[in-house]
C-alpha cells in the first residue's frame, strides 16, 4: 500500500501470465499502471481513486513508486512499466490470435500504432482504432463491442483512461482493459522513451 493505493507485487512475467489468464475468465477486467503523479492525484480524487483501486490488477509503473513501497518496508518485485507490459501482452496475445483495440492519442497515431504493432507481432489482429479526442462514450464502446476485441488498450492520459475503463468496462464486451497512457505514441513512434541507461538507473521520469 503506497499513500492509500495497494500495487499488486508481481514481477513483470508474473504480470504478463495473470493478464493473458484474465483473457479467458469472464468478466471486464482492468489493468491500471500507477506512477507516482496517478498516486497523487488518487488522493485528492475520489472517483480516480476508487477506478484504480478496484482494477484486478495494478501495476507499479514508475520508480518512486517502487522506492515508496521499500521505505514502507514492503518492497514490491520489481518495477512493471505499462509499455513494457503492453508489449510483452501482445508478443504473447499475437500468439494466441487474440484481438485488440486501440483507444486514445490524437487522431492517426492509434492507426499508425496499428500498423507498427502488426509488423512487430505477426500474427496480432486489430480489430479497431479510434483517436482519444471525443464527446460521446457510446458510439466508441458500441464500435469496440461490434469489433469484438478481446482487449482494449485505452490511452487516454491519467486519470481519465482509468475513469473510462471502470465507466465503460463491461458494456464494451472485452475482457481485459489496459489504461496505458502514453504508449500508442511510442509503438507509433511518435515518442521515444528515454534511453536504456535512464531507464535502468530509475531515471526515465527525469529524462
Ligand atoms: N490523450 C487522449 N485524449 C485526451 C487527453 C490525452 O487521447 O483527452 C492522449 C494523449 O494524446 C497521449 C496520452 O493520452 O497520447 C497521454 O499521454 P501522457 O504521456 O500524458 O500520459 P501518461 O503516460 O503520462 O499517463
Amino acid at each position: 500500500d503506497v499513500l492509500g493505493i495497494g500495487f499488486d507485487s508481481l514481477t513483470m512475467q508474473e504480470a504478463v501470465d495473470r493478464a493473458l489468464a484474465l483473457l479467458d475468465e469472464p468478466g471486464a477486467h482492468r489493468v491500471v499502471t500507477p506512477n507516482p503523479e496517478i498516486v497523487e492525484v488518487c488522493r485528492e480524487n475520489l472517483a480516480a481513486r476508487h477506478a484504480v483501486k478496484s482494477a484486478g490488477l495494478v501495476l507499479p509503473d514508475g520508480i518512486g513508486v517502487i522506492k515508496g513501497a521499500a521505505m514502507l518496508g514492503t518492497p514490491l518485485k520489481e518495477r512493471v512499466p505499462g509499455v513494457e507490459f503492453a508489449a510483452r501482452l501482445l508478443e504473447r496475445m499475437a500468439g494466441e490470435g487474440k484481438s485488440l483495440y486501440l483507444l486514445g492519442a490524437k487522431p492517426g497515431v492509434a492507426e499508425l500504432a496499428a500498423e507498427r504493432l502488426k509488423e512487430r507481432y505477426p500474427g496480432l489482429r486489430i480489430a479497431g482504432t479510434h483517436d482519444g479526442y471525443f464527446q460521446d462514450d457510446g458510439p466508441i464502446v458500441e464500435d469496440i463491442r461490434q469489433s469484438g476485441a478481446d482487449a482494449v488498450f485505452v490511452c487516454l492520459g491519467a486519470p481519465k483512461q482509468e475513469l473510462w475503463m471502470a465507466r465503460n468496462g463491461p458494456a464494451t464486451g472485452a475482457r481485459l482493459l489496459c489504461g496505458l497512457g502514453g504508449s500508442l505514441d511510442v509503438f507509433a513512434g511518435t515518442v521515444k522513451r528515454a534511453p536504456k541507461f535512464w531507464r535502468d538507473h530509475g531515471l526515465e521520469w527525469f529524462y
